[in-house]
Parts: structure tokens; sequence; C-alpha cells
């Protein structure tokens, strides 16, 4: 089976199991686990950050920094398309009771300038007040788009002037350094939280990294354990993700690679209408207008390819470390005859 579905789809490799075999472990919630804290430790390092805490899931670190960021009733300012507001059930409403101003903008990609038209001030008692601003890199619905570190700085500014709190959404931030050849620290620096997911790109079967300065990263360990989220011998998971930090950052190139020579086979085919720039391992592609992506989806399924739509006409492939170049030529082979 060739599965494009997500980078998510990754198994273990033997190394990296081995790596959780062997690891020390402790009870985590007494902070006893050395592997956990060495993970901990090695990834806020890695950001130039102060501490960071291991969560089961990339919701879990992007809902406690809302959580902690605001307060219920405030304004946080995203992305229409974002994945904290899209795709996490709801959470910032249900379990932080925030209100939403949702921005447009290109391939996922907010503005400064947008954002500062969009802020409410605490002395109009009509509006919810805006606290927070959010923003991904890369950013999912946008096809894997890598913002310009510019923007993200103009973001900064206005965050600054208005004491707003920052928040990446960088699941994938390592896809997107592996572009612009930026260092993690310069990023993390123009944030007051970074949250990192090890079971993308970086092939850990569980685990993401909410990184801030040390009291922020106190507040978020009560938040966690309120959310349901502290684990006891995870130290287990925690070496996957210490393999994962130490081997499988650099190859993400590859993965881009792949991805590019896929956009560029896309953009040749007689059935698809039109291909969203691929900048990293995230492909997204409209069929023509006669096409349903269900009935594409199907076909490919047949030849033991696996995609998903992401919304009327549009399917998404995303490369990763078990997408091998044999698997990309049989792909290339079935495209071609559908
Ligand atoms: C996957 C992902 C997350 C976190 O998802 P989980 O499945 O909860 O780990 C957050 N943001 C983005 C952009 C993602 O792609």
């Amino acid at each position: 089976m060739i599965d494009l579905r997500s980078d998510t789809v990754t198994r273990p490799s033997k190394e990296m199991l081995e790596a959780m075999f062997s690891a020390k472990v402790g009870d985590d919630v007494f902070h006893d686990d050395p592997t956990v804290i060495m993970l901990e430790e090695k990834a806020a390092a890695l950001l130039g950050k102060e501490a960071a805490l291991f969560c089961p899931s990339g919701t879990m670190t992007n809902q406690i920094a809302v959580n902690i960021h605001t307060r219920p009733g405030d304004e946080v300012i995203c992305h229409k398309h974002s994945h904290v507001y899209y795709y996490e059930g709801g959470s910032m409403m249900r379990n932080s009771g925030v209100s939403v101003c949702l921005l447009e903008g290109e391939r996922g990609q907010i503005s400064a300038a947008d954002v500062a038209a969009h802020i409410n001030p605490d002395t109009d008692v009509h509006r919810p007040v805006t606290t927070l601003v959010e923003v991904e890199n890369t950013m999912n619905k946008g096809g894997g788009s890598v913002y310009r570190y510019e923007t993200l700085e103009e973001i900064a500014k206005v965050c600054k002037e208005n004491n707003l709190k920052y928040h990446l959404d960088g699941a994938r931030l390592f896809n997107a350094l592996a572009e612009t050849g930026e260092s993690p620290g310069k990023y993390a620096a123009l944030f007051d939280s970074v949250s990192i997911c090890l079971s993308k790109g970086l092939g850990a079967p569980i685990g993401s990294l909410i990184i801030g300065d040390k009291a922020f990263i106190k507040r978020a360990r009560r938040v966690r354990k309120a959310f349901g989220g502290a684990m006891r011998q995870v130290g287990y998971l925690a070496a996957a993700g210490i393999y994962a930090l130490d081997h499988n950052i650099i190859r993400l190139k590859e993965d881009h690679k792949r991805a590019r020579y896929l956009g560029k086979l896309l953009e040749t085919l007689p059935y698809i209408d039109n291909v969203m720039p691929v900048e990293t391992n995230i492909l997204i592609f409209t069929l023509n207008k006669n096409y349903s992506e269900k009935d594409f989806i199907s076909k490919l399924r047949e030849n033991d390819i696996h995609a998903i739509s992401m919304g009327p006409g549009l399917v998404r492939f995303v490369t990763h470390l078990d997408f091998t170049d044999s698997m990309l030529m049989k792909v290339e082979e079935a495209l071609k005859t559908l």
C-alpha cells in the first residue's frame, strides 16, 4: 500500500524502536522520567527557549497555549483555515471559552496589516477583547506553504505594540526551515509559545511539544493535567521523539523533492485543473470540473494508492519518510493511466 493521506502514517523504524526499547523511564507526573526530561530540554534548546513540555498531540499543545494566553470571552485572531480553529473539534471555544476572529489570506497566511485592522481593544465594552494571534507554519490547508520570516516578524511587531500574545503552530516548522535554511531559534524568538509535532514528518509514533519560557511551561504542566494529558512511563515515547529530532529533521528535504516531482507531473495531466505551488511535503490540487474527488480517490485506491479529499474537487498528497522513490514511480505510472 502507498499511503499519501498524511505524514502521520509513518511507522517507527527499527532504530527508533530500539531507542524506545532501551529508554530509561520513570513516572513523568512526578517529573521522574529522565528520557522525557531529556527530550524537553533538547527541544527547548533547539528552539532557543527556556522550557518545553511533552504532550500526546499537537491539538493538545495548541489548546494548552490558547488556554494560557487567553481568558474566557477573549478573542483569538487566526486564519479561517488554521488547524487550531478548523481541525481541532471546536476545542478553543469548548475548552477555553474564547471567540475567534477568522482572517482570509492567500494560501492560509495572514498579514500584519490585517491583524492590526481586526484588534478589538479593551476600551470598547461591546466587543470581545483580542488577546492572542495564532499562525501556522507550514500551513497545511495552504498546501504546506511557508511564511516569509519578515511577515511573521511584522505580525510579531503588531502583537507587541498591542500587548497580544503570539502562538506558532509549528506542527511542520522543520519542513519550513528545511526550505528557508533559517535557524529554529530565530523563528521561535518571535513567539510567546511554539508547538512542534514529532508524529508528522519527523516519523515518531506519538507526541508533540509546547515550548516557551519557564513560567509559561509551569502553567502548561497544570493545564496538561487538567486536559488529561499527563502521562506516566512515557519515556518510551520520548525516546522516539529524541531519535526523530536527531535523525529525521535532516532528511525532510527528500520528502519535499518527491512532492515537487509529483507536483510537476500533476501539472502535465489533462484531468488536473490546478496544482497549488509545492513548497514542502504537502501537495493540494484541483481536478477538472467534471471529475469528482471521490471518484478520483477511489480509482487511486484500486491501484493501492491512498489520498484524502480537501473539499469539493480538491485532493491532498503528503510525502513522508515511508514514501520511497520506487513508490513514487508507481504513483507516476498510476496517475498517467487514470
Ligand atoms: C497535525 C497538526 C496538528 C496537531 O494534530 P494532532 O493530530 O492533534 O497531533 C496541529 N497543527 C497542524 C498544522 C497539524 O498539521
